[in-house]
């Protein structure tokens, strides 16, 4: 492993799968061993603040709605959901509503198995960090730094 690495054994599961697609299970502030996030659905205590407020996973339309996922909503994709998914697919190569729309086609626990083969680092098999360059448990650079 390479100094500065970290190590996980959290793993993928449905719990962790917010209402906008991201998969909390890849996200740094989950995956680190110091004050861990508890992801979207966790308990709000243990969150940053920026993940308390976040305008998606409060939205009222959920909560009127009472849907778990976006793509339930009528307003699906509305503009915050896009803004979100573009930063996600030029920054870390992943797409919000991509994800939304295989969850919605065969369900979470499919999207689950899904992501648990996707994220797979190639040398150790243990999750990647979709926020990091390199595989947080060994350090292999799974994705261009461009
Ligand atoms: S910081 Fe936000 S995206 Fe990351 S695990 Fe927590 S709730 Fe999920
Ligand atoms: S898709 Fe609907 S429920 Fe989700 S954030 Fe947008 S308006 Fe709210
Ligand atoms: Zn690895």
């Amino acid at each position: 492993m390479k100094p500065g690495a970290t190590t996980s054994a959290k793993s993928i599961k449905a719990a962790l799968i917010a209402p906008c697609g991201m998969n909390c299970g890849l996200c740094y502030a989950y995956m680190r061993e110091e004050k861990a996030c508890p992801s979207c659905f966790g308990n709000d205590e243990d969150k940053n603040k920026s993940c308390v407020q976040c305008r998606i996973r409060n939205c009222e339309k959920r909560a009127v709605g009472g849907f778990k996922y976006c793509f339930a909503c009528k307003d699906f994709p509305c503009a915050r959901l896009k803004q979100l998914d573009k930063r996600y697919r030029t920054k870390y190569v992943m797409s919000m509503l991509d994800n939304l729309e295989h969850i919605r086609q065969f369900g979470v626990r499919e999207f689950v198995r899904r992501e648990k083969t996707r994220w797979a680092c190639p040398e150790c098999g243990r999750t990647l960090c979709v926020h990091k360059v390199e595989c947080v448990s060994c350090g292999y650079e799974w994705r261009s730094r461009t």
